[in-house]
């Protein structure tokens, strides 16, 4: 694994490049625009050439466009749809500008009008999508994800759909979130449900086609259907899950970016970038102490909950 981080543009955005060089990063994640607004910035040359030098300079990294959350694939209204599809555009577009490979994208929420449809409705407008964009070279990865509301691709049977009825798959590829595997019930901790996920993987999607990982410990329990990042090695996945990915042969020359809650101060990554790069080719670390069952364990007795011991002891279940 390649690792690094996701990286704010404040600035411009050869900025997040410097800024994941600060952070030590081997890859890095970006925003293209504001990921909140429907509004397109200008591709302004300068700028752009300006990115493209200090990616250079930086010794080309790999780089990921994350895009705008805004975009919904699997609507079945169609005003929505037709924005959806032209802001996509305009992303695949300037990412091809900006010498950016991978385009992150969440498939999108069906709004409660079935998963199967919605699933149609990706691939035809990803279609679209490639139709409107011939000679881009940034190619779209589908993130899986934890199955929040409506959300599909939260399967990797989902993800497998679409590559199936996609006109062109070729142009598609996959970025893994580990906290979102883990919210949607892959059972990445123990080392049977690791091996069980990547061999789903490989039989729905293929292992070729993922291109990059998020690299996310969880603050939600396996199954629980919620997207909520923690630290690396403070959650629920914990350092071990990481080794195993980290030293993951099938994975090594795949960027993986930490999307957690930046740190204070002017190296927000430094530490998660150094802890994940430490884990290759280290023993695998022993599990933490179980800190979250401060969440889990109701602190009826508020002593013990205060002094954080009794909460720190290890379920008898
Ligand atoms: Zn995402
Ligand atoms: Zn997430």
């Amino acid at each position: 694994m390649i690792v690094g981080a996701h990286e704010s543009i404040a600035g411009g955005w050869f900025k997040a490049v410097e800024r994941a060089q600060v952070d030590g990063c081997g890859a890095l994640q970006v925003f293209t625009k504001n990921s909140g607004m429907w509004r397109e910035p200008e591709l302004d040359d300068a700028a752009v050439q300006r990115f493209r030098q200090a990616h250079l300079a930086a010794g080309h990294p790999p780089v990921l466009a994350h895009t705008s959350y805004l975009i919904n694939l699997a609507t079945d209204a169609g005003e929505l749809m037709e924005r959806s599809i032209t802001a996509l555009v305009a992303e695949v577009q300037r990412s091809s500008a900006l010498g950016i490979a991978y385009c992150v994208l969440h498939p999108g929420a069906h709004l409660g009008k079935g998963e199967d449809e919605a699933l149609d409705r990706v691939a035809a407008a990803l279609d679209e999508v490639h139709a409107r964009t011939p000679d881009a070279t940034a190619k779209i990865l589908l993130e899986n994800t934890a199955g929040q509301g409506t959300c599909v691709g939260h399967t990797f049977g989902h993800l497998g759909r679409i590559f199936a009825r996609a006109q062109h798959p070729e142009r598609l590829g996959v970025c893994l979130d580990t906290q979102h595997m883990f919210a949607a019930g892959y059972d990445l901790v123990s080392e049977e449900g690791y091996a069980r996920a990547f061999l789903e993987l490989e039989a729905e999607v293929g292992l070729k086609n993922v291109r990059a990982f998020h690299l996310n410990d969880s603050k939600k329990p396996l199954g629980s259907r919620v997207d909520r990042h923690e630290h690396i090695g403070e959650g629920l996945l914990g350092l071990p899950t990481f080794w195993r990915l980290i030293n993951d042969l099938r994975f090594a020359d795949i960027p993986g970016v930490v999307e957690t809650e930046p740190r204070e101060g002017d190296a927000p990554y430094r530490d998660e970038v150094a802890l994940l790069n430490g884990l290759r080719g280290a023993p695998q670390p022993k599990p933490a102490p179980p800190a979250f069952q401060l969440e889990l364990t109701p602190a009826t007795d508020a002593k013990g909950a205060s002094s954080g011991k009794t909460s720190r002891k290890k379920r008898s279940s």
